[in-house]
């Protein structure tokens, strides 16, 4: 018998469609008479939100932005403040997740989490926050959500780009919790379980959007990755994305995209039964390519070029990413990094430049 240790964090979760009408009921339940919601300047399902809280609205704040800028969690906080309220509910991407979990943390008050996205920041304890141009991240057990609604019904509309990148962001999740250190049984099912479930779905919703069993199963995925992200640590992926994003003001979700089959192709070597294991429930030979075939299958982006990152900060990116030691199967020295960067900036086959093989030099 395998040993093992293994942390579940207090989550309530509701998953389902339609469950948006429950949201009022939620909020009773955690004692909440006058809730702040949470919405970004773009979304578009804040209506049915609304109305199911009813009375219990007490103000709102549509001005979550991405990676969590301090300057906007202290706008939110004046209006927290002058409205009296006494519970949180966001609806949105990670984006607004991170903006609950930024006022939750200051204020101890209680927050329900309606994902519109396959972030997975909805279940963990973890919260990044940028100041003058810096990324720092948190652990706290008052940023942790304490009810997350699932309602399938919010995805069906998530465009076909933004469904694909996301998608992704959860598969890398699932991907490095399969190699952490301190992964167990049930955090290895729950990867194991996500990323047959997005391989399966994510050509379904690419074909037909708002085709509700795939959806259902991308969500479902979404919240068993997220899982996996809250009970272990992460690796390379995560840290170079954190980087990308915090430094260099790439987008979240498409940045994720474009790593992840690099960063797999880079670890393969020194993670080879983790590869075997992810190949076998995706249905394919080999683990990087059959993740890069799958993103450029569904469209998803291949290249930092195109996402807009300058070729010169490369090097820069790759220092910052390897500046302090963490675990990862393999060690990221700067050196292999930037060369990883660097076949993800001009969008080659991942782990061209380690093979020198045709198309590492262009
Ligand atoms: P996001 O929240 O920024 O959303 C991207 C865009 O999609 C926004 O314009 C949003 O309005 C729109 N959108 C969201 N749902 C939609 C829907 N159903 N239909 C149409 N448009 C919709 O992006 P994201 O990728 O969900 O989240 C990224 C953020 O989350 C980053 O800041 C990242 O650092 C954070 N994050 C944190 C954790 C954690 O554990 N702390 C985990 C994952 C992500």
């Amino acid at each position: 018998m395998r040993g093992f240790v293994h942390t579940t964090d207090p989550v309530r979760v509701v998953f389902g469609t339609g469950t948006v009408n429950r949201v009022r009921e939620e909020a009773e339940r955690l004692g909440a008479r006058r809730t702040l919601l949470l919405s970004s300047p773009s979304a578009r399902s804040v209506g049915p939100v609304r109305a199911s809280l009813g009375p219990l609205l007490a103000a709102e704040f549509a001005g979550a932005a991405p990676h969590t800028p301090v300057e906007v969690t202290e706008r939110a906080l004046r209006v927290l403040r002058e409205s009296d309220v006494d519970g949180l509910v966001a609806i949105g991407g990670g984006s607004t997740t991170g903006l609950s979990k930024a006022l939750a943390v200051r204020t101890g008050l209680p927050q329900i989490i309606v994902p519109t996205t396959y972030a997975g920041s909805e279940v963990t304890s973890v919260l990044g926050e940028t100041e003058n141009g810096r990324k720092t991240t948190r652990s706290d057990p008052k940023i942790l959500p304490d009810t997350v609604l699932y309602d399938v019904d919010f995805t069906l509309g998530l465009p076909v780009a933004m469904s694909v990148t996301s998608a992704v962001n959860a598969l890398a999740h699932a991907v490095e919790a399969l190699y952490a250190p301190e992964v167990d049984h049930v955090s290895e099912d729950r990867a194991l379980e996500a990323i047959a479930l997005i391989a399966r779905a994510l050509p379904q919703v690419a074909a037909r959007p708002s085709d509700p069993d795939a959806r259902t199963d991308l969500l479902h995925a979404a919240w068993l990755a997220g899982t996996c992200l809250a009970a272990v640590g992460m690796g390379l992926h995560h840290k170079l994305c954190h980087t990308l994003g915090g430094s260099f003001a790439m987008p979240h979700a498409a940045t994720h995209t474009v790593v992840l089959p690099h960063v797999m192709a880079y670890n393969a070597p020194a993670a080879g039964e983790v590869m075997r294991r992810i190949a076998r429930v995706m249905g394919v030979d080999d683990a990087p390519g059959g993740a890069h075939d799958l993103i450029a299958r569904v469209g998803g982006p291949t290249s930092l070029r195109d996402l807009g990152m300058a070729e010169t900060d490369l090097a820069r990116a790759a220092e910052l990413a390897t500046a302090h030691p963490y675990p990862n199967p393999r060690e990221p020295d700067r050196e292999s990094v930037e060369a990883l960067l660097v076949d993800a900036w001009y969008g080659r086959e991942p782990g061209a430049s380690s093979r020198g093989g045709p198309g590492a030099a262009d």
